[in-house]
């Protein structure tokens, strides 16, 4: 049981497609044929006295799972430091870090002001809305979404993807997709997440915080070590020792500076909702020390 439970650690989510927004090209320079005999006029600029006051609480559709279910952002302030919480990943498996997101989100609904001005707290209930809906771990590919994310790019070749991953019970052949980032939820995670400051994954029920097995980052530590201080779950520093972790997302995000961890309830019943309040409420007030470079 305790087994199973540990297969979960690891995650990773973003969202808001970042579709870039082009300058219209505008009209083409027009070569002066004349020199002008009289002085144009200045043009004026309209400065805009006001613009409108975002609003501090909204959600968006950030993407569709591959059977066409909505993963949702929910978004609490404006501000410009991002921090993003993915209540559930594994699915039907991990019911209970679902809920854990929803009480968060219904909590800083009314507790706005637990949200500091710098921040904008982004909460994404299920990245696994197939999996969640379909009772599986994995998707609707049976893929384990936090097995499926390009970890090639750092220092260490213990946690590269693969395609058959390890598990308590073996191996689960395909279990990290045919490549990385082939499934849209995948993808959808790595475009919202990785330009945020810190990410929290939230999995069960192994009881533990970790990071990125290649224990390469230290804003990831600072974090994890920040989490377990306020929560009580013991950061397990030397990750999961009983089989290789391969492409999980938290050790892509470590790659791209995002500080990343995983939240591991105790169990799979219970959302155990204030020791993680707590958790997150100290890591939004503890940005900078956790953020700082390097
Ligand atoms: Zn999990």
């Amino acid at each position: 049981m305790l087994c199973l439970a540990l297969v979960c650690a690891f995650t990773g989510c973003g969202l808001e497609p970042k579709v870039p927004t082009e300058e219209p090209a505008g009209d083409p320079p027009v070569a002066s044929t004349a020199a002008p005999t009289v002085q144009p006029t200045p043009t004026v600029v309209q400065i805009p006295t006001e613009t409108a006051t975002p609003d501090p609480y909204g959600h968006e559709v950030l993407g569709e799972s591959w059977e066409g279910r909505p993963v949702v952002g929910h978004r609490f302030g404006t501000g410009p430091r991002k921090v993003v919480l993915v209540g559930n990943i594994h699915g039907g498996t991990e019911k209970n870090t679902h809920q854990l997101a929803l009480e968060m989100i219904a909590y800083f609904e009314k507790d706005l002001d637990n949200v500091p001005p710098e921040v904008t707290l982004w909460i994404i209930p299920t990245a696994n809305p197939d999996g969640l809906a379909n009772g599986t771990r994995g998707n609707g590919h049976l893929v384990d979404l936090n097995r499926n994310a390009d970890t090639d790019g750092d220092a260490c070749a213990e946690n590269d993807w693969v395609k058959d991953t390890h598990t308590t019970e073996g191996i689960n052949e395909g279990g990290g997709g045919p490549e990385p980032f082939s499934e849209v939820e995948t993808q959808l995670l790595r475009d919202f997440v990785e330009d945020a400051e810190v990410a929290i994954f939230y999995h069960s029920m192994a009881g533990m915080i970790f990071v990125t097995s290649c224990a390469d980052h230290v804003a990831s530590e600072r974090l994890a070590r920040r989490l377990s201080e306020a929560t009580g779950y013991p950061f397990a520093a030397e990750g999961w020792v009983s089989y290789p972790v391969t492409g999980a997302i938290v050790d892509y995000l470590a790659q791209q500076g995002v500080a990343a961890a995983e939240v591991e309830l105790e169990t799979k019943v219970d959302s155990e909702f204030d020791r993680n309040l707590a958790g997150v409420r100290a890591v939004l007030q503890s940005l900078d020390q956790i953020a700082s470079s390097p």
